[in-house]
């Protein structure tokens, strides 16, 4: 079967500069072409949805990994997880702080008996992995923060994806990741991972460690991206998911469920794939930063300003 591939780097306000829009593009399509490659050569859709979320969480500009957005205490927290459609296993964790590759952790769950695991226990399981102490703060993340510090985190969230320098107006809003893979034997993974939404009190849990940021089953995968209550309170991705599990087209299904989010004055994007091959994608929020590969070529969301909540591509 021809493997399917789509990725976000968040959503949020729009993309006013070129030069933003151009450092955005090349790392979505860079992005998309090496797990696409990973995939013709027969990778599994969890392995390359991890290789994906894994350069992703490397790129500075995206909120995950290196770059990730600072809690209202200064400090870096990171949440992610991983679900396996065809095992329908999800595994995740929450707030984990020094590490370079938060969706790592969530895959070494994958075979656990305990598969979330928060801040104390995240750090246990880093101790007995010996994974490697490693600091993701960057200096334009500082900088925001200390920034926002003035002004006493008046923002709902961070501004963190294509500002050129500080001081410049974001030029999109949020950075959360996502990557959801069809693979060549029809299995569908889906994986999210973030630093949350930028200023939140310790101990805050976002939506990107739970189903209703990121959820996947033999027939569909979603991953979210925006503010994380509001797509807890949709339960955006099982929805959408469970939706298309019941028989409902992906298009469809996406439709009604950014509808109904457009409804309750929602700020939050998705991306999907059906095993059908359909691959689709909505937003309430005014972008989203999403690229895909269709079998024939990488396409991308980011000029896509119009008022229409969704896109999809037939299978
Ligand atoms: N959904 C994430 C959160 O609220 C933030 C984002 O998508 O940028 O933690």
């Amino acid at each position: 079967m021809q493997p399917k591939l789509i990725i976000h780097g968040g959503a949020g306000s729009s993309l006013k500069g070129k030069g933003g829009l151009a450092v955005v593009r090349e790392a979505l399509h860079g992005i998309v072409a090496a797990v696409y490659d990973d995939l013709l050569q027969g990778a599994a859709a969890a392995a390359a949805v991890v290789k994906g979320c894994e350069l992703l969480e490397d790129h500075p500009r995206f909120n995950a990994g290196t770059g990730s957005v600072l809690q209202s205490d200064g400090q870096v927290r990171m949440s992610a997880a991983l679900m396996d459609g065809t095992a329908q296993r999800f595994s995740g964790v929450i707030n984990v702080m020094r590490v370079q590759h938060p969706i790592q952790l969530a895959q070494t769950l994958q075979t656990e008996s305990d598969r979330v695991l928060s801040d104390q226990g995240a750090a246990e399981l880093l101790r007995e992995l010996n994974t490697p102490i490693y600091n993701p703060l960057t200096d334009l993340r500082l900088n925001e923060w200390l920034a926002e510090r003035k002004g006493d985190f008046d923002k709902t969230m961070a501004g963190v994806i294509a500002e050129q320098e500080l001081g410049a107006e974001s030029e999109a809003g949020r950075g959360t990741i996502g990557v959801v893979v069809l693979d060549q034997a029809g299995r569908i993974a889906a994986g999210t991972s973030t630093g949350g939404k930028g200023f939140e009190r310790i101990g805050r849990v976002s939506d990107s460690a739970m189903p209703a940021g990121n959820y996947a089953t033999p027939q569909a995968g979603v991953s979210c991206t925006g503010i994380g209550e509001d797509i807890i309170d949709e339960c955006l991705a099982a929805k959408i998911v469970i939706r298309v599990t019941d028989g409902m087209s992906l298009a469809d299904a996406i439709a009604k469920s950014m509808a109904e989010a457009s409804q309750n004055k929602r700020d939050l994007g998705a991306i999907s794939l059906a095993a059908d091959g359909a691959i689709a994608w909505g937003k309430t929020s005014e972008v989203l930063l999403a690229a895909y590969h269709d079998g024939h070529a990488i396409g991308d969301t980011l000029e896509w300003t119009g008022p229409e909540l969704v896109g999809h591509i037939a299978p």
